[in-house]
């Protein structure tokens, strides 16, 4: 959670590129104004709905959970607006 870091997008193509995860140190859930710009960029060249998967906690907790929420074209930009938790239960991905 600290730190940068450029993204590698040597191995993209428009056949593979499904989404994008990072975290926000700083505790803010919802994407940037540089994350909506990827958005919009990568779905625009997929011609998919390109993800954003945002990591983050409440950082006035130091005992808070991070949580991974996701967003994509559909999302309501609203800087209030957090997008829905991507499995929140931890539970795995297939039974
Ligand atoms: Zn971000």
């Amino acid at each position: 959670m600290t730190g940068t870091f450029a993204f590698d997008e040597s191995d993209a193509t428009q056949g593979n590129l499904v989404g994008e995860i990072h975290s926000h140190p700083g505790g803010n859930t919802v994407p940037s104004v540089a994350d909506w710009a990827r958005v919009d960029a990568w779905s625009g060249w997929t011609g998919r709905n390109f993800r954003s998967y945002v990591i983050a906690r409440d950082t006035s907790d130091p005992n808070s959970d991070f949580a991974i929420r996701v967003y994509d074209t559909t999302s309501d930009r609203d800087i209030d607006a957090n997008g829905p938790e991507v499995n929140p239960e931890a539970a795995p991905c297939s039974s």
